[in-house]
């Protein structure tokens, strides 16, 4: 039994079979036979193309069939195979990680060209990529029957209906939500940061994960039963079974918390708690019924992204749309407050090409994709009491662009008679150093203001959130933070509107009373954090 010591995102016990993330699928645990290699990879390959070629019978928009055909050109392409197959015959990999490496190496090709489109291919190739590593992975290890036996194989390393310890490198947002809470039981990840937003996904789901910068090569992991105890930041490798009784036998945060401790520290930040609203940070229609059920006075942050990241294409106005007008509804009549799509980042799908931008910037320079959510949005407001809020701005033109998009989309929504909230209110997130240079102006703009700690964070302090080298100097409670904080809680109040904070600041239980002090109207945390809260108090 191999011991590890890491850090955790998120406490809490688990245990189960290591289930490597298929973003990184390499074992460097041998030589191959690079002709059954070729095989395996020849096989996925078609099976692959096969999904793609039936995909193409479906109505999708012109920009979706030429991505699709661009997925097959690669595939049709006889360099990626031979660089595939030159990988096979002088590392004797296996497949997995020649397609990781000629991908790379073809991406790499790509980039180098002068032309935007072809440069734009760069995260086809990676899809790509993961989409073929991940049949491989269901393929098996040696496996390089016919196509038909496939569609009755499960994922070659998790029985049906057991949860699995995921383990990646850096963990994804994407990954955890597409494999789905009710499938893995923790998350482990060797180079991730306490504030990357998979880390803050972890937390909001309430999934225990830990960080072990420790571990060089998680393929070493497969096979291996995973034991996480996240109380004392630790990781066991195949256990005893005394081991994981009795790590397994202590009790979840959630439990301690509420089972009448006594703490004055404690009780006092959680009686300060409940002197501000206390709302919650969603990011499903489920998680708003949740939240409700926890004792939410409503919900703080709607992380729209997250619906784009569980999805293989842009969402249509009608699926956005069904799924806010569910979460209106399930917040009955508390104030529900949506976030545009802050996508970009360690939040980029595999099919949107970000150029490098992100929230705001990346909505204002797709403004098709922008109207299609404010649309949803505004449908949605005839159902409940939404709010929007517009991610990371940091300029009043910004601010101006978004008032004449969401004018223009106004306007259609009167043309055709569809009704919505014609006096829905609009929030700016406080976020940048440079919203806050202009915060008395924007303060005119919007009905509300809402902190986003993590981000201010990075920016103010120029920290990095995703560098896990930079981690030691990333502090939300540092006093440059703090003060431009205040100077934001203050514009608010002087121009009388609600002020607000959902960064991860909010959901440390020990910072209430200063919090409280600082002025603001409401907090938002996490549903275990508020299940914490409201489970001491009411
Ligand atoms: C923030 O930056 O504090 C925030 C809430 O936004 P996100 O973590 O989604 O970037
Ligand atoms: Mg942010």
């Amino acid at each position: 039994m191999n011991v590890f010591v890491g850090k955790t995102v998120y406490p809490g016990t688990a245990v189960g079979k290591a289930a490597i993330s298929s973003q990184v699928r390499c074992k460097h645990d041998g030589l191959y036979d690079a002709k059954e290699q070729k095989a395996r990879y020849f096989k996925a390959k078609g099976l692959v193309k096969k999904d793609l070629v039936s995909l193409c019978a479906n109505e999708f928009s012109k920009d979706v069939f030429d991505i699709i055909k661009s997925y097959i050109m690669i595939l049709e392409d006889e360099e990626y195979d031979s660089c595939v197959s030159t990988i096979l015959e002088v590392e004797r990999s296996n497949a997995e990680c020649a397609v990781k490496k000629a991908s790379e190496h073809f991406a790499a090709q790509l980039k180098k060209t002068g032309d935007e489109y072809i440069k734009g291919r760069v995260s086809d190739v990676y899809d790509l990529s993961d989409r073929l590593r991940a049949v491989l992975k269901d393929i098996g290890d040696s496996d390089t029957g016919t196509e038909e036996d496939d569609s009755k194989k499960e994922s070659s390393n998790s029985a049906a209906g057991e949860k699995n310890i995921l383990v990646s490198e850096y963990m994804s947002v994407t990954e955890i939500i597409r494999r789905g809470k009710e499938n893995i039981a923790g998350l482990i990840s060797t180079k991730n940061t306490l504030h990357s937003h998979a880390s803050i996904v972890a937390r909001s789901l309430g999934i225990p994960a830990i960080i072990v910068n420790e571990i060089e090569d998680i393929s070493t992991l497969e096979d291996s039963t995973i034991l996480i105890d996240g109380y004392e930041e630790k990781i066991y490798i195949n256990p005893d079974e005394e081991t994981i009784k009795e790590i397994m036998s202590k009790c979840r945060q959630s439990e301690i918390v509420s089972d009448g401790n006594n703490d004055t520290a404690a009780n006092d930040s959680y009686n300060t708690a409940a002197l501000m609203k206390v709302y919650a940070n969603v990011q499903s229609a489920e998680d708003v019924a949740e939240a409700v059920k926890n004792g939410a006075d409503g919900v703080g942050l709607f992380r729209t992204e997250f619906i784009y990241l569980s999805k293989d294409d842009f969402p249509s106005e009608e699926e956005q749309f069904e799924i806010y007008k569910a979460a209106a509804i399930n917040a009955a009549d508390k104030n529900i407050i949506l976030r545009t799509a802050d996508l970009g980042d360690d939040k980029t799908p595999a099919y949107l090409e970000t150029n490098g931008l992100r929230a705001i910037k990346l909505c204002l320079s797709m403004p098709d994709m922008f109207k299609t959510q404010l649309r949803a949005l505004l449908r949605a407001s005839n159902y409940g009491n939404i709010s929007i809020m517009f991610p990371m701005i940091s300029s009043m033109d910004e601010v101006a662009e978004i008032k004449e998009i969401l004018d223009e989309v106004k306007a259609e929504l009167k043309d055709k008679n569809i009704a919505f909230n014609e006096n829905i209110k609009i929030g700016a997130m406080i976020e940048t150093p440079a919203a806050v240079e202009v915060v008395d102006t924007l303060a005119k703009e919007f009905d509300f203001f809402s902190v986003g700690s993590n981000d201010l964070t990075q920016f103010a302090l120029g920290v990095d959130r995703l560098n896990s080298e930079e981690e030691k100097f990333y502090n939300q409670k540092d006093p440059k933070v703090i003060e431009l904080i205040k100077t934001t809680v203050s514009a608010a109040h002087s121009a009388g509107i609600t002020v607000g904070i959902c960064g991860e600041l909010a959901s440390d239980v020990s910072f209430m009373r200063e919090l409280k002090e600082i002025g603001f109207d409401y907090i938002s945390v996490s549903v275990p954090v508020l299940g914490q809260i409201k489970c001491k108090h009411f």
